[in-house]
């Protein structure tokens, strides 16, 4: 349900609601507009026929229901978009990035962090043709137990010198519940996998951060499921999160996987949440990867995630979806110009 509070209201009336939603046994997660305050109350959808007595409070003006399964993610909840921000301040200077807004976010770097002279060579390369967030995996989800599972904390430090040195953010995965806490002290950004979207107590822990959360929709669910899972989230006090398209499963085995690119406006007419495309999960092929990522921003993605490795053929994981670095200058070349056609900055 959403209490939608007169204008003018005060704080001490806003409040005087919150005690009374939680007295009902509902979370508040309130908005505070220029004109209005509305109120999302979230919690054993049984109870809700008790909040809309709250209607006959002074201060309020009305009680709605919100009708999605999925409520702050929903546009019922939040008309504007939401715009992700992140600051940094490293040897390199201040840097400045906001997702979600009139820029296009680029994320690139290899599949995994292999080494330090890898991650750091592949942080210079595609800082150097524009992207401003360095992604790598420290903890990898490895479909077999025989495959490289990554450098884990060894990773992650390296990841944090590679910031340093070039001013980029850093995106990295977590894989469980119990590694949040260390992966949240390195990363900018917490990034849940294609395997992990449904993993509740996962999603459950990074809304207990205040870490943004890119969260890539698993192989094979739903638009609904995937935004099910961002309310997860958001139910826990983490409203930052950045939904990720990277393919799904269908009867299409040239392609790794499906990229369902009317995922992006979809997402967009359901939720305020920000999107991006990973054309690099999402087909598997290094060739096919601009193609998609041009297509991308036609459909109004608000940013990308690319795998860029040094040396591909040498690549601990996705060597053959993985760009050379020449090949991800021209990509980013494409990218600018759609990009300012659209009157988006890069
Ligand atoms: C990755 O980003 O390297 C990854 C494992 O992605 P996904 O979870 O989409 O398979
Ligand atoms: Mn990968």
């Amino acid at each position: 349900m959403i209490i939608v509070m007169k204008a003018g209201a005060s704080q001490h009336q806003i409040e005087h609601v919150f005690e009374k939603v939680r007295e009902l046994g509902f979370q508040a997660h309130p908005i505070y507009g220029e004109l209005r305050t509305v109120i999302a109350c979230v919690g054993d959808e049984r109870g809700k026929s008790r909040l809309q007595a709250l209607d006959s409070l002074d201060s309020v003006e009305s009680v709605v229901p919100i009708l999605k399964p999925f409520k702050l993610a929903s546009k019922e909840w939040k008309r504007e978009k939401t715009a992700i921000n992140l600051r940094s301040a490293t040897s390199n200077g201040e840097a400045f990035v906001s997702i979600g807004n009139n820029q296009f976010v680029v994320m690139a770097g290899p599949c995994s962090v292999e080494s330090r002279e890898q991650i750091l060579a592949s942080a210079q390369q595609v800082k150097n043709a524009g992207a401003r967030i360095l992604r790598g995996g420290a903890f990898k989800p490895r479909t077999s137990p025989y495959s490289f599972q990554g450098l884990e904390e060894e990773g992650l430090k390296l990841l944090a010198e590679a910031r340093e040195k070039t001013g980029l953010f850093i995106v990295t995965e977590v894989i469980t519940p119990t590694d949040v806490p260390v992966v949240a002290d390195y990363a900018d950004i917490l990034q849940l996998g294609a395997r992990n979207m449904q993993n509740f107590a996962l999603l459950k822990e990074v809304g207990k951060t205040k870490k943004p959360v890119l969260l890539k929709r698993g192989m094979s669910c739903t638009l609904k499921e995937l935004l099910m899972s961002a309310e997860y989230i958001m139910s826990q006090g983490n409203y930052q999160v950045i939904l990720c398209e990277r393919g799904i499963r269908t009867f299409e085995d040239y392609t790794r996987n499906t990229c369902d690119l009317s995922a992006v406006p979809a997402l967009k007419e359901m939720s305020h949440l920000p999107v991006i495309v990973d054309p690099s999960h999402g087909t598997g092929i290094r060739t096919l990867v601009t193609p998609l990522a041009k297509a991308a921003v036609a459909v109004g993605a608000d940013g990308l995630l690319i795998e860029v490795h040094p040396n591909p053929e040498e690549a601990f994981s996705d060597g053959a979806q993985s760009l050379l670095p020449n090949q991800f200058e021209e990509l980013m070349e494409w990218v600018k110009k759609l990009v300012q056609l659209e009157g988006r900055k890069l």
